[in-house]
């Protein structure tokens, strides 16, 4: 099974996303029983926000999350730029301490750049992690100068992960995010490693090469992207699955490797930049 450390706490290189969880009342229980599967299979790690669906998410997660106990799970969920402030974060935390019914986070990111200036959010994420709500704090959507802006920053090398939009068709980060990254160690945490499930553009999962591989290894087209996205040990995948069938395969996605050969393969189909490309979101 493929694991990576995020800090001293090694977890399975797998987690669970939560966005769009909580929008369908009809979708409830399978979106619960999805994340229990997850974890059931091992999935330890769980990624959520206080922006989706405005607390819903965390709220359902929590649900999922009771009856497992809570030194087995690695929480992370993200503070919004706006409330990322002295005035504001603990607030923000607080309450989503309380929809998640936990009283800390094993890691609290903020979830993007915005004009509340970087050295104040440290200084009050820092306070966080002081006070035992927060066991470590990170950023998401950082590109390589904010990172090394942050580095400068008291306190700011305490940055434990970067989450990033990361999946074989999104590889703009390998340019000289990545390396950055790589040289002080920080993981990565890849959002949508799905591509959102790729169904409008169709092109990973109708590609001839992924679906070679998917049969060779007797797996899904998702399976073998999840399986590249944390290929090399730096990276945790957090796909997003309310079918409790695709949960846990994300999961089993763990044990799949690739040869010298595939991964080459893979590298010609969808090469990495070699140019610095701006930084991909959603
Ligand atoms: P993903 O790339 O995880 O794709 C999710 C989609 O893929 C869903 O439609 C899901 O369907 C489908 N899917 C999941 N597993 C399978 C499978 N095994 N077979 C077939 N289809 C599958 O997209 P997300 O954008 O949700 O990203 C994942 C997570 O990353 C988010 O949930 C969130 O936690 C985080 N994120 C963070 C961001 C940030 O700014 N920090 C931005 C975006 C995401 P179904 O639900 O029906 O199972």
């Amino acid at each position: 099974m493929s694991t990576l450390k995020l800090s001293q706490v090694t977890v399975p290189a797998i987690g669970v996303g939560t966005w769009n969880i909580g929008e369908d009342p009809t979708k409830h229980s399978d979106e619960v029983k999805a994340i229990r599967t997850a974890i059931d299979a091992g999935a330890t790690v769980i990624d959520t926000a206080e922006m989706y669906g405005q607390g819903r998410a965390e709220k359902i997660t929590a649900e999922a999350l009771a009856p497992y106990s809570r030194e087995k799970l690695f929480l992370i969920d993200k503070v919004l730029p706006e409330n990322a402030s002295h005035a504001k974060l603990e607030i923000s935390l607080d309450r989503s301490l309380r929809l998640m019914q936990t009283d800390y986070f094993d890691l609290y990111l903020l979830h993007w750049r915005g004009t509340v200036p970087l050295v104040e959010t440290v200084e009050e994420l820092t306070k966080m992690q002081d006070k035992g709500k927060i066991r470590y704090w990170g950023v998401s959507n950082f590109d390589t100068d904010d990172i090394k802006e942050l580095w400068s920053l008291p306190n700011g090398k305490n940055c434990l992960a970067n989450e990033n939009l990361y999946n074989l068709d999104e590889r703009g980060i390998e340019y000289n995010l990545l390396p950055l990254m790589h040289q002080v160690g920080m993981p990565l945490i890849a959002y949508s490693p799905l591509s959102q499930g790729d169904t409008i553009s169709g092109k990973l999962t109708d590609h001839p090469l992924i679906n070679e591989l998917a049969h060779n290894h007797h797996v899904t087209v998702y399976q073998i992207m999840l399986a590249w996205t944390i290929r090399n040990h730096h990276t945790l995948a957090i796909p997003k699955a309310a079918s409790p069938v695709h949960a846990k395969e994300n999961v089993e996605a763990l044990d799949i490797s690739f040869t010298a050969d595939e991964l080459e393969a893979l590298a010609k189909a969808f090469p990495k930049p070699t140019t610095k490309q701006p930084l991909a979101t959603i």
